[in-house]
């Protein structure tokens, strides 16, 4: 089964690498791949890759992610606990936002990415990500501040997933009253999740 879940995963990973699905291939250094623990309960959602990230391939490397990673830290959740991914796995040119054919050409990665790891609960990052999901699950985004306050269920394959959206950690830097909201939102996610994150001793 875990064996299983690996070589979808890097199956899937391939497949990405190579992709020129949209305009941004044109313009990346690297591909940014999804990272981190394919057994895990929780799987968190940014936007896209950064100056940082694009040049590592790595997601959340830069000062964002330094700030997502304390804050995972607050509640005993290690960084390579988590499978952490992106909207979009090509970075915008200047870190604009990518636009809808940009998101719809990525989709189908994160949706696999959904399916391979089913995670039990979603923690979406920012409203890129937050939308991102609300068009996979057919629901309607109501924005964040009202998203936020609520625990979303679906089902996805037979499985149950819960989603909690909340803000971006680069939003955070920047405003301590988000970093406030966002550090209450990670504390929301780590309860729901228990410390089942860390009965997990397969990690990728
Ligand atoms: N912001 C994101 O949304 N993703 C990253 O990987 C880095 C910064
Ligand atoms: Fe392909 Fe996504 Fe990169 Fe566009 S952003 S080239 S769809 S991997």
């Amino acid at each position: 089964m875990q064996d299983d879940k690996r070589i979808k995963i890097s199956n899937l990973n391939e497949l990405i690498k190579s992709c020129k699905k949209c305009p941004l291939h044109l313009s990346r250094t690297n591909v940014v791949l999804g990272n981190g623990n394919i057994n895990t309960k929780i799987m968190l959602i940014g936007e896209a890759p950064g100056r940082n990230e694009d040049l590592e391939g790595i997601p959340f490397v830069g000062l964002a992610g330094k700030l997502l990673d304390s804050l995972l830290n607050e509640n005993n959740i290690k960084r390579d606990e988590v499978y952490i991914t992106n909207v979009v796995k090509c970075r915008p040119p200047n870190n604009r936002t990518p636009n809808k054919e940009e998101v719809s050409s990525c989709l189908p990665y994160l949706i696999e990415e959904i399916n391979i790891v089913k995670p039990e609960l979603i923690l979406t990052l920012g409203r890129t990500a937050g939308e991102a999901i609300s068009i996979i699950f057919n629901y309607e985004w109501e924005g964040l501040e009202k998203e936020r306050k609520k625990i979303r269920e679906v089902m996805f394959n037979g499985t149950k997933i819960k989603i909690l959206s909340t803000y971006h950690p680069a939003a955070a830097l920047y405003k301590p009253e988000l970093k406030e909201l966002l550090r209450d939102d990670i504390k929301t996610a780590s309860k729901i999740i228990g410390n089942k994150h860390k009965n997990l001793i397969d990690f990728m």
